[in-house]
């Protein structure tokens, strides 16, 4: 286990206490602009799950919104609980918080002025912003947790 594993793992074992009973990895996915873990949350680990089509849960797109983050946990701690004989009812992956530096921030975007939700790509993606409240990158994408989460 990585030194960051363990430090999630502690975190959540903190938080979960003697929820922890299934087969649930907690891992450092990937690290923001600024460095900051985004924590992942799977019924097994990632390598174990392609073809398997699991459920994907993100919190936090939005670090102004906190109540998604507030739901994923407990949709996690749900999951946790929902098992069959100690196995998940079905694959899961569970993002509590993506947009980390946005949530400790408070702020909409993540630390280099991003929209998550906005970054996406698609075939009519644009750099113009339709709305005021929406930033846009330079490019679809242009987000490494974009790539990542789509990968
Ligand atoms: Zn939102």
């Amino acid at each position: 286990m990585a030194k960051n594993e363990n430090a999630v793992s502690a975190f959540l074992g903190a938080v979960y206490g003697g929820f922890l009973a299934t087969p649930t990895r907690l891992e450092c996915w990937k690290k923001t602009a600024s460095g900051t873990p985004i924590s992942l949350a799977s019924s097994e680990p990632l390598s174990e799950l392609k073809g398997k089509r699991p459920i994907l849960l993100f919190g936090g797109v939005h670090g102004d919104e906190p109540e998604g983050v507030r739901l994923a946990e407990e949709t996690l701690r749900s999951l946790l609980i929902w098992t069959r004989d100690g196995i998940p009812l079905a694959p899961w992956i569970v993002i509590t918080c993506l947009n980390v530096d946005g949530y400790k921030a408070n702020t909409r975007v993540n630390a280099r002025g991003v929209d998550l939700n906005r970054n996406y790509p698609s075939k009519d993606w644009s750099s113009k912003a339709d709305a005021p409240a929406t930033h846009q990158a330079q490019a679809p994408a242009a987000n490494p947790k974009c790539k990542a989460s789509l990968s």
